[in-house]
């Protein structure tokens, strides 16, 4: 095992390094492979353009989709804006209901509230005690005005992983167009498109190892075909939805990360589940409480509180050695309780208690162990302090 290099990077759900193998190829596309994928009059848009098919190709194999209902964006925040606006305008004339939830990432509860100020009505189902909507309340909450359900798939924060099989099959059942916000899930998880009913996707290269900048929708075709309004005029690229010269090196590179990511996926979440239990265990000896549904929750998350101490008083006195972050990184920079943490029914007090550990692929044993016994002695000092 090799020496341990400062600090460890344990916040994984906020970004993740780019794999070295996912460096190599994208780094031709940057110079001698730089053509526009859009000018097919000779080879240096020609090489672009295969290129691109052919990281179009690996990405909607992983997920069950066509080659064509992959549309590449600047990331899940670009997805989800297209998705829920471009899908509530285009399909205006069937009403003016979005339902989703609570505990959704800010790229969603954001373009919810500007849809709001549109006119439009939205509905954010609450979630129970481990971060779950119920599938009821859910099918409940469908009138004749509802366009669209969008719930994602795994939390960034307490890594609740939802029933989202079942919540399509409610939509379509009641046909109602299904997105999921999965950011947190492609490239970790096994997700379905088909299996799963799911009509519209966000996902993000940089979750899942590969770079920043450059993510994905998937678009259904048929059955039902779903087309949502592009949110850019211009150029036309990939079939009108996103225009705008594509984003060729990180394509490639995403491409590359989608395939690293399915032949690793299932050896990489049985270390984490290891290293999670690992965890909690020895945190629970010193009054650590799990955030999240206890089963049904991505590995590689541990969101924990320990009543009493500071979130800030822990990741102050472990910052030289080890990077975890209170709550969500999208919001750290405002001094707010964690929306999706009192969404669970704390108090706000007992937010500001909590820690997440996002782990990686880089990560090793040895690290864990330091962790694990840093925060246990951090804790056990906080405590004293604190009586
Ligand atoms: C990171 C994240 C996003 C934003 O993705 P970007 O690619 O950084 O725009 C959206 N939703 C969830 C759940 C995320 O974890």
């Amino acid at each position: 095992m090799s020496e341990i290099k400062f600090p460890i990077y344990l916040d994984h759900h906020a970004t993740t390094p780019v794999d070295p193998r996912v460096l190599d190829e994208m780094i031709p596309y940057f110079t001698e492979k730089f053509g526009n994928a859009s000018s097919l009059d000779h080879t240096f848009g020609y090489d672009a353009s295969i290129a691109v098919e052919e990281a179009r190709e690996i990405i909607a194999n992983a997920i069950g989709a066509r080659h064509d209902e992959i549309v590449f964006t600047s990331g899940a925040t670009e997805s989800d804006n297209i998705a829920l606006l471009g899908t509530m305008s285009k399909y205006a004339d069937r009403g003016n209901h979005l339902i989703t939830c609570v505990t959704e990432h800010k790229a969603i509860l954001d373009t919810a509230k500007h849809l709001e100020s549109l006119g439009k009505k939205v509905t954010y189902l609450k979630v129970n005690e481990y971060g779950e909507i119920n599938l009821q309340e859910l099918e409940n909450t469908i009138t004749s005005e509802t366009v669209m359900i969008s719930i994602m798939f795994a939390n960034n924060e307490i890594g609740t992983i939802a029933d989202i099989k079942s919540i399509g099959e409610i939509a379509h059942k009641h046909e109602v167009i299904f997105h999921t916000d999965a950011a947190q899930a492609v490239g970790h998880i096994p997700v379905d498109v088909g299996m799963m009913n799911i009509d519209l996707m966000s996902f993000s290269a940089h979750k899942m190892y590969g770079p920043k900048g450059i993510g994905a929708l998937y678009v259904r075709g048929v059955k039902p075909r779903v087309k949502p309004d592009g949110l850019f005029h211009g150029g036309g690229q990939e079939r009108n939805i996103r225009s705008g010269t594509l984003n060729v090196p990180g394509i490639v590179g995403f491409g590359k990360a989608m395939e690293i990511a399915v032949s690793e996926m299932d050896s990489e979440n049985k270390k984490f589940k290891e290293w999670t239990d690992l965890m909690l265990s020895e945190f629970e000896k010193i009054g650590g409480k799990l955030n999240g549904h206890s089963t049904k929750r991505l590995s590689h998350n541990l969101n924990v509180y320990f009543p009493g101490i500071e979130s800030k008083s822990i990741i102050n006195s472990i910052s030289k050695e080890i990077a975890i972050s209170a709550g969500s990184a999208c919001t750290t920079h405002v001094v707010e309780p964690s929306h999706v943490l009192l969404a669970l029914g704390l108090d706000e007090d007992t937010t500001h208690y909590a820690i997440r550990i996002g782990l990686g692929r880089f990560n090793e044993t040895n690290e864990i162990k330091f962790t694990v016994d840093k925060i246990y002695d951090v804790v056990k000092s906080l405590k004293k302090i604190s009586v």
